[in-house]
């Protein structure tokens, strides 16, 4: 294992702000992942994982040992007439292993297309898009517990995945996910409920849609919303979709008749985060090089060289707006370091 000591995370992270690690390394194997435990223990030092970096926002200087997750690797476990169980390295790029699967046939992902990141990032916040979480097809996850310092596989229900959320990022410091296996359908039921898809397949004129005409579709809305994290800087979503009582949906409704939401209980409404920061005036807003997208006012743009803080402190204007307008109080989705 080589560690180097104070290394810019601009490269590393999709934001591309220039904090500093105080350490960095690499994981391409489980012996580093016990290697960067023990060093940490002796060192006295916090370790922080980085996949591909697209959902975290550095603020400062990470004083610690940042850890870059590159265990690869593609394995199958078991196949059946039905079902095909896969195990996946961590630092496997999560959309080129959606790609994968599409072209074997074998359904469960095609709708998290395009989402940016590693395989192992995609348990902590339960990914998740046009009406699929990745916890769907998920057997089971295999992580090193810091806490414990030994391997451990949890099961599905072991991981506690709920919206944008898991035991992973309820307890954020104690496991390195090193693989998670998947398990993927032969003859899948396809999702094409949310009213995108189906607007883009009847465009298309495509009445029996296969695996890949809804991957292809949805990288098709992907690309036309939202920003290349390559080419601006941002981590997606930067706030998650508030829920709400159905009491104070209806006060609001009353009061906001455009108000986008959807039931998710008897007793609950999921607000879409991105109208009420768009109604507040929020969307193509710049202030210096930090924005509010023009196409989509939930993600949060760097436009040229920018500062972490700079970041949070207008993700922090933009929660307190909302909070005035609406009495709601929202909160942010990327990792904030
Ligand atoms: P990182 O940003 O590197 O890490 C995220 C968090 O996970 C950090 O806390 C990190 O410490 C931890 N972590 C990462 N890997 C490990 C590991 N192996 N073990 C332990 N901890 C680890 N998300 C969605 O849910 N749905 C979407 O549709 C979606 N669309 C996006 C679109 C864009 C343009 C962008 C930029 C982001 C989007 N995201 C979306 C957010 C992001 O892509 C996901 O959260 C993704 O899973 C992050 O992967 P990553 O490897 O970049 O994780
Ligand atoms: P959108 O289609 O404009 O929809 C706005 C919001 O309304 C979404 O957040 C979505 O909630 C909700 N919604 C829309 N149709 C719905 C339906 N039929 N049933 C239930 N909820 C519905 O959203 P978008 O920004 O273009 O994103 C499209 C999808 O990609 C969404 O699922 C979104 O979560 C996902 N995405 C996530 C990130 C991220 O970083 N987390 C970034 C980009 C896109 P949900 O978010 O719960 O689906």
């Amino acid at each position: 294992m080589q560690i180097s000591t104070n290394t810019s995370l601009k490269p590393y992270h999709s934001f591309a702000s220039d904090e500093h690690a105080k350490f960095f390394t690499n994981i391409i194997n489980e012996q580093d992942v016990v290697a960067v435990s023990n060093w940490a223990k002796e060192n006295n030092t916090p370790i922080l994982i980085i996949g591909s970096g697209t959902n975290m926002l550095f603020t400062t200087n990470f004083n610690g040992l940042v850890a870059k997750m590159e265990i690869m690797g593609i394995k199958k476990i078991t196949e059946t007439a039905s079902d095909v169980i896969l195990e996946v390295g961590a630092g496997e790029n999560w959309h080129h292993f959606v790609m994968y699967c599409v072209h074997k046939g074998w359904g469960g992902l095609e709708n998290l297309s395009l989402i940016p990141g590693t395989v192992g990032a995609s348990p902590i916040q339960n990914i998740g898009a046009y009406g699929v979480e990745v916890e769907a097809c998920i057997n089971s996850v295999t992580a090193f517990d810091l806490l414990n310092g030994a391997f451990t596989t949890l099961k599905n229900e072991a991981c506690l995945f709920k919206y944008r959320s898991s035991l992973f990022k309820q307890q954020p410091n104690r496991y390195i996910i090193t693989s998670i296996q998947f398990q993927l359908k032969k003859q899948p039921i396809l999702k094409t409920d949310y009213g995108v898809i189906r607007d883009v397949l009847h465009e298309k004129n495509i009445k029996n849609p296969s695996l890949a005409d809804i991957s292809n579709a949805i990288i098709q809305i992907r690309s036309n919303k939202l920003p290349d994290p390559s080419k601006i800087g941002n981590a997606g979503s930067f706030f998650k979709n508030p829920t709400i009582s159905i009491d104070k949906y209806n006060l609001l409704k009353e009061n906001f008749p455009g108000l986008i939401a959807y039931p998710i209980s008897d007793i609950e409404y999921k607000i879409a985060a991105g109208w009420l920061i768009e109604t507040c005036g929020w969307k193509g807003v710049k202030k210096g090089n930090v924005g509010c997208y023009e196409k989509q006012a939930l993600v949060i743009v760097s436009y040229g060289i920018i500062s972490g803080k700079e970041v949070y402190d207008f993700s922090a204007e933009i929660i307190q707006t909302v909070f005035e307008k609406f009495d709601i109080q929202l909160e942010r989705e990327v990792n904030v370091y």
